[in-house]
């Protein structure tokens, strides 16, 4: 069976699915692998340190001509068109974001396994879990560049030219990039407080050395499978207004809220971005195209208000960490790989509940829960959640 990775297409993406290191072990598995020239690139893997640990180096069309073909993100409309029927595609394919490529994908019979879609309480798919990884290096590279954009210490100093007070930082919402988050902006020495809609989250923040701040005026809002469920209009308002004066007394502010299924939840208006003090900085690693957890943050890009705030858009964070980045994913990818490779060929079974969660589509149609079209309902059947995404594709 031959395996291949691909170069990334999508626009500043340095991150490549495979790197050397677990190359050697797919090979061992009785698997051939196929690396596209210059796929390493971007993250300092070269095609010699590819093939030394006993990879192919190929052209494009002999890389996505592969039986299995590997990447970080998900194909471009050029790379989908080549692809064939009975091929099978594995990378961060957000098939609830795209629909269109799961359309595209069915149609010409790939069998389409997305990483983001495993289930990741499942104690086994915890290796696999490239979301994790990944909010990892985002989190920590959050904390970095809030620190790099503050034109104050983290740490407080006492020096002989005077005492710098050390930064006060707030994150607002502490799954696993704002854990990574807060860790890292301790390490730097500020004071770090921290904010969750889902309460069993304070004993975590905490660990790590955050204060957990609650708010008195929004209630938990914990949701299906350790997420957070989306708030009501009046409670997103009264979250909002809360927040603000928490907001307020922060230097930094790092937002990395997310409800699956859904766009960002808003959580720093535009007054609440007024109300800070200038020279102050949010980091919003939800902004998106959509929008993202802080109103005019645009994704890429740093803004300055006109009170002096610099709201930076900190979209593809775990990208500018290439190298991490792409040993992690290639430790997830490969642990996925290995669970389905069987004395050296692909073999799926879609009764194995963590197999029928990354598996999007196979034979022609769109097959997971989650994307497939609905069973028609009978009068006696409930509505579907708010979220409307079961647990096992969060
Ligand atoms: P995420 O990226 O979906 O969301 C980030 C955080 O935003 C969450 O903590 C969420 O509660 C919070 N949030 C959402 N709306 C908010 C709002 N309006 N205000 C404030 N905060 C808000 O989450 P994630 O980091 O992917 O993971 C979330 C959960 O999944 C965690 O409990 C984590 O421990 C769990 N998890 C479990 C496993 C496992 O069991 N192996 C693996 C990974 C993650």
């Amino acid at each position: 069976m031959k395996v291949s990775v691909v170069k990334e297409t999508a626009p500043g993406e340095r991150r490549v699915a495979l790197v050397p290191e677990t190359v050697g072990k797919l090979r061992a598995a009785g698997v051939d692998v196929l690396v596209e020239s210059g796929a390493g690139d971007g993250a300092w893997h070269t095609d010699d340190s590819y093939a030394v640990a006993g990879a192919s180096i190929v052209s494009r069309p002999e890389a996505l001509a592969a039986d299995v073909v590997l990447m970080v993100g998900k194909p471009d409309e050029a790379t989908t068109a080549r692809l064939r029927a009975g091929q099978v595609v594995i990378g961060l394919l957000a098939p609830l974001a795209d629909p269109g490529l799961v359309r595209a994908l069915a149609a010409a019979g790939v069998t389409a396994l997305s990483l983001d879609m495993i289930p990741r309480t499942l104690p086994r798919a915890q290796p696999m879990d490239a979301l994790s990884s990944q909010a990892n290096i985002a989190g920590y590279k959050a904390a970095l560049i809030g620190a790099a954009e503050f034109g104050r210490f983290f740490p407080m100093l006492i020096t002989a030219a005077g005492t710098a007070r050390p930064a006060k930082v707030l994150v607002l919402g502490t799954g696993v990039a704002g854990l990574q988050a807060i860790g890292t902006a301790r390490r730097l020495g500020a004071l770090v407080s921290a904010y969750d809609v889902r309460p069993e989250t304070r004993t975590e923040a905490e660990s790590v050395g955050a204060t957990f701040i609650e708010l008195t005026s929004v209630g938990p809002a914990s949701g299906d499978g350790g997420y957070a469920r989306a708030l009501t209009d009046d409670e997103r308002m009264a979250q909002q207004l809360e927040l603000t004066g928490h907001i307020a007394r922060h230097d930094v502010v790092i937002t990395t809220a997310q409800v699956p299924g859904r766009r960002p939840p808003l959580l720093i208006t535009d007054d609440a971005v007024k109300e800070m003090t200038a020279g102050s900085v949010i980091v919003d690693m939800g902004a998106s195209a959509l929008g993202g957890n802080v109103a005019g943050s645009v994704p890429g890009q740093t803004i300055v208000t006109e009170n002096g705030i610099s709201v930076i858009g900190a979209s593809g964070l775990p990208s500018t960490m290439p190298a991490a980045a792409s040993a992690m994913y290639a430790r997830n990818i490969s642990a996925l790989l290995l669970y389905l490779v069987k004395d050296g060929e692909l073999t799926l079974d879609d009764s194995d509940e963590l197999q029928a969660g990354v598996i999007v589509t196979r034979d022609g149609a769109i097959v997971h829960p989650s994307l497939a079209p609905p069973e028609p309902k009978t009068s006696l059947e409930p509505e579907e959640g708010a979220a409307g995404v079961p647990d096992a594709a969060r």
